[in-house]
């Protein structure tokens, strides 16, 4: 049997109208203060782990790999291969980590299904049941690929204004739904999604 989990705080009407000034302050906090998770499917997570390490160092720029788990994260790293047996738990996580909460998309089995894009259980991209902010290509990539990723992401924060990226329309967008899948998700047997 499910258990109903509470949903995430919607972003206060205050943090949308805020003024330009107060935008830039806000970004800027956000910017540099991303508590990463890492949804490590596959080979792809070890460059992930490669990029936290000593030698790459991305904490340096603001990303902090010791987010507890979704509802402490600002940013989902989704490394390695989605299943479609996978996906719903993909979708599940990432609904529950609190606004504004950002994507990065690393590597090919991730962004298209990579090598496998043509099996019949790889999705085919896990933008098609979260959205993405920025991916990133290769198999795997290597660690600097992520690290400019990073600085995409940011730099895409930082002219970010939360009342264009959370008015309705692009709500929509945003937050594509279960059908967007070619396949439909698989249940686990005595689960929910
Ligand atoms: S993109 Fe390549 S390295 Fe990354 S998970 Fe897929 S097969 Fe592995």
């Amino acid at each position: 049997m499910g258990v109903d989990l509470p949903t995430p705080r919607p972003l206060g009407t205050l943090a949308e109208l805020a003024p330009k000034p107060i935008r830039l302050v806000l970004n800027w906090g956000r910017r540099y203060s991303l508590w990463v998770f890492n949804f490590g499917l596959a080979c792809c997570a070890i460059e992930f782990i490669a990029a936290s390490m000593a030698k790459h160092d991305f904490i340096r720029l603001g990303v902090i790999p010791f987010a507890p788990g979704p509802r402490q994260a600002d940013l989902m790293v989704v490394s390695g291969t989605v299943t479609d047996k996978m996906a719903p738990a993909v979708k599940r996580l990432y609904e529950q980590m609190p606004e504004p909460k950002y994507v990065i998309s690393f590597g090919a089995c991730s962004n298209c299904g990579g090598p496998y894009w043509d099996s019949y259980c790889v999705t085919k991209g896990v933008d098609q049941i979260i959205p993405v902010d920025v991916y990133v290509p290769g198999c795997p990539p290597r660690p600097e690929a992520l690290l400019q990723g990073i600085l995409k992401l940011q730099e895409k924060i930082a002219g970010e204004n939360l009342a264009d990226r959370y008015r309705p329309g692009a709500d929509q967008q945003r937050r594509l739904p279960t059908g967007a899948l070619q396949r439909p998700l698989v249940t686990p047997e005595g689960g929910d999604t």
